[in-house]
């Protein structure tokens, strides 16, 4: 029984003072003034006079196997799968106690996910509810990894499909291995190319799409230019993370589709407004800004247009690391897109039930019937949704209906033996330096 606070209820609709929330296992029983007057007297109480209740926040982009490395090559040479099972165990704590009660990992290390995803459930890790895909779909052109994805077999996160039978055997496969979406890695950087270009075909990625949706999975793909979004719609593809520069076709095609949009900005700011705070190289500080503004500006239509739009904040990487950074999507789609914060916090909480698979308004609403994931803000985000972000404003977090221990220190670790890659300088020790 959460009582008195002000309900922020995830479906854009305006915030009710002085509301109580009711809840019974796994669900949300009763909201409204006065129903915990309706409780029995050995309901727990948590008291929320003066504070948000709103649903936890689901997170449409996390790679929760990948352990925050700082560069592909650690990512995909020095992490066994054993050892990244550890990390992932380690890390999907950080999520429950950030305020993430549900989150997407649409491509893992090996074949974790669908594990972990299960693991959860059962009560041997603690975490947050978990869709899970396993491996990315890649064509030999690769990915964002360049000669670090091999020609043919898997790598990391990876799978290379060679040909329409490959991808189709890979897709069942993955299906049959317990992934709830197939992930599908439709650009790649190239050498001497600028961007990303498109590295399917539409007969190849409508392989996927139709087995996939034949076996009534849906299909999520990386598409970091204009012409992968426009493919992505027209073959079925049922969320497309990033949407980066896309134009007007495409914006049409993905009004039409009905697919989601997840544009994930928060890895792109992150480096572009923190990164050399922890020495990232920030040369493309400014590319990055423009793919923001330039994708943020289309994406605004899409949003009018009905297009549902997910936050996923990419966290899994040095510079998006686990429990800090899930709720700046929600920031960014107000700084950005010009959401009010009413409208972004429903695209991090409601629109998340696409991400989960679960119907719409079963999940990430504060209404009767719903899933019982709640958070306790000090704070009113329909004022400043900088609030989310910010653990200490974090007074409750319901999973399931049962109350996460946030009082418990922060999880620290050691580094592991060979996780790091290190460096022998970062530039040249040429002659000139030492005596110019
Ligand atoms: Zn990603």
């Amino acid at each position: 029984m959460i009582t008195g606070g002000t309900v922020v209820d995830g479906t854009g609709g305006p915030a009710a003072p002085g509301t109580d929330v009711l809840v019974d296992g796994d669900r949300i029983v009763a909201v409204g003034a006065g129903v915990a007057a309706g409780a029995p007297p050995e309901a727990v109480t948590i008291d929320a006079t003066g504070c948000t209740v709103m649903p936890g926040l689901i997170d449409a982009h996390c790679h929760v196997t990948f352990g925050e490395p700082a560069s592909n090559d650690e990512l995909f040479s020095h992490r066994p799968a054993s050892t990244s099972m550890l990390l992932a165990a380690f890390n999907v704590p950080k999520l429950l106690r950030a305020g993430v009660t549900g989150f997407l990992d649409a491509d893992c290390i090996a074949d974790l996910g669908p594990a972990l995803r299960d693991g959860i459930e059962a009560g041997l890790v603690e975490g947050p509810r978990m869709a899970s895909g396993l491996n990315a779909l890649l064509t030999a052109a690769g990915g964002t990894a360049g000669r670090l994805i091999p020609d043919e077999g898997g790598i990391g996160y990876a799978q290379v499909v060679r040909n329409r039978d490959e991808i189709v055997r890979t897709t069942r496969q993955q299906v049959k291995y317990g992934a709830d979406w197939i992930k599908v890695h439709l650009t790649g950087s190239l050498p001497n190319r600028t961007g990303e270009l498109t590295v399917w075909s539409r007969d190849e990625l409508l392989a996927v799409t139709e087995t996939a949706h034949a076996l009534d999975t849906p299909v999520v793909a990386h598409c970091r230019n204009a012409d992968s979004t426009l493919l992505a719609a027209t073959c079925g593809v049922d969320l497309i993370l990033h949407a980066s520069h896309l134009d007007d076709r495409a914006l049409e095609a993905v009004v039409e589709s009905g697919a989601a949009v997840a544009p994930t900005f928060t890895f792109l700011a992150n480096l572009a407004d923190h990164g050399a705070l922890v020495g990232a190289a920030t040369a493309q500080v400014d590319i990055f800004r423009g793919e923001i503004e330039a994708t943020a500006a289309v994406l605004r239509r899409a949003h009018e247009a009905g297009v549902p739009l997910l936050c996923g904040s990419e966290s899994g990487f040095s510079l998006t690391p686990y429990g800090h950074w899930h709720a700046r999507e929600v920031e960014l789609f107000v700084d950005v897109l010009g959401l009010t914060p009413l409208e972004a916090i429903s695209c991090a909480t409601r629109h998340g039930a696409i991400a989960l698979r679960r119907p719409l308004d079963s999940i990430g609403v504060v209404a009767v019937d719903a899933a019982a994931d709640l958070l306790v803000v000090d704070g009113d985000p329909t004022q400043d949704v900088g609030v989310l972000g910010d653990r200490r404003r974090l007074r409750h977090v319901v999973s399931r209906g049962v109350p996460v221990d946030l009082d418990r220190p922060w999880p620290e670790r050691d580094p592991l033996p060979g996780e790091h890659v290190g460096v022998w300088s970062t530039q040249l020790l040429t002659r000139d330096l030492v005596d110019p």
